[in-house]
């Protein structure tokens, strides 16, 4: 009877684990939707990059023909630099990171990156070479370090404990009782909300890639939790060209350029200080989440 049951319950594994998986894309992306929309042009060659800066151009885009979500937004990331995109809830950000991995293509303007259409190059090229850092990441139901080496498929072992370092996972992994091996996930270990961030993080520095995309998470991390996290992507987005969709503007301030979207166009853009002098929109939402936090410091006393 056992035998019998075995190879079910390996199915039911099976299924979990690719079910978590695809719940993970499709957060982000809703991949299964997207996934028909968009084909390689044929004979398109591999995105190569030197410089990896990041351009829209007047692009236009939305999900249904009568419903225009990006209405001509232009912006360009320069290689190595950090912007942030900030802006009320349904303005357009993670539309953005979608775009950029194309998931979608727009209506009409460009994607350029290093100058390259992304239409043009095949997208497990483009893919490669953007690192998402998503808001909650699902984890496998598998051993911690086979989720780091996720990131690649030759992954050694040397390069997974060095992206565990870098995402400051050492002291973690060094506490279980089986190190990598320890099986994490719904049916191992459970990890807390940050520690799956940081898996997430070394996921990225497995995969190197020039381009960074971090999806800040929406779900509160503890304050102290968040900044010790921030300061492990700041390392991280050391010499990429990183791009962060930010929900909470504590974050951002440090930013080389905020972008404020609103309503699928650029608001305003410019370094923190520049925003606060310019008093508009961003100012108003840096000084409301500014009272809404002292509402809850003092409800919390
Ligand atoms: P938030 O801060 O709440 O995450 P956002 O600025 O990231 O918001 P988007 O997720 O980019 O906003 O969504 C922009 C608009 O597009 C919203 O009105 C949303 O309802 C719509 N939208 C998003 N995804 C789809 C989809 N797959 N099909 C149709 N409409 C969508």
């Amino acid at each position: 009877l056992t035998q019998l049951f075995r190879p079910l319950d390996m199915l039911g594994t099976v299924y979990r684990t690719i079910r978590q998986g695809l719940i993970d894309m499709a957060e982000m992306f809703r991949l299964m939707d997207t996934d028909v929309e968009v084909r390689d042009a044929p004979g398109a060659p591999a995105l190569v990059i030197a410089r990896p800066s990041v351009a829209f151009e007047d692009v236009v885009f939305g999900y249904e023909p009568d419903r225009t979500i990006l209405h001509g937004l232009s912006f360009e990331v320069p290689a190595g630099q950090h912007f942030a995109i900030v802006g009320p809830s349904g303005a357009g950000k993670s539309t953005i990171a979608r775009l950029l991995f194309r998931f979608y293509d727009p209506q009409s303007g460009r994607i350029l990156i290093d100058g390259q259409d992304i239409r043009a190059v095949t997208q497990a090229s483009l893919r490669a070479q953007i690192g998402i850092v998503p808001q909650d990441s699902v984890l496998f139901n598998e051993s911690i370090g086979y989720n780091i080496a996720y990131g690649r498929d030759c992954a050694s072992a040397a390069d997974v404990e060095a992206a565990a370092q870098g995402a400051a996972l050492m002291g973690l992994i060094e506490r279980l009782p089986q190190g990598f091996d320890t099986e994490v996930g719904e049916r191992g270990l459970k990890l807390s909300g940050g520690e799956k961030q940081r898996v997430a993080i070394a996921r990225t520095l497995v995969k190197n890639p020039p381009i960074l995309l971090l999806d800040e998470a929406t779900s509160a991390l503890d304050t102290r939790t968040e900044q010790d996290i921030l300061a492990t992507l700041h390392r991280v987005s050391a010499n990429r060209t990183s791009i962060s969709i930010a929900h909470r503007l504590s974050t951002v301030a440090d930013a080389d350029r905020i972008l404020v979207l609103q309503d699928g166009r650029l608001a305003e853009s410019g370094s923190h200080a520049a925003l606060l002098r310019r008093d508009g929109l961003y100012a108003e939402m840096w000084a409301r989440q500014a009272a809404d936090a002292e509402e809850l410091g003092e409800a919390a006393e």
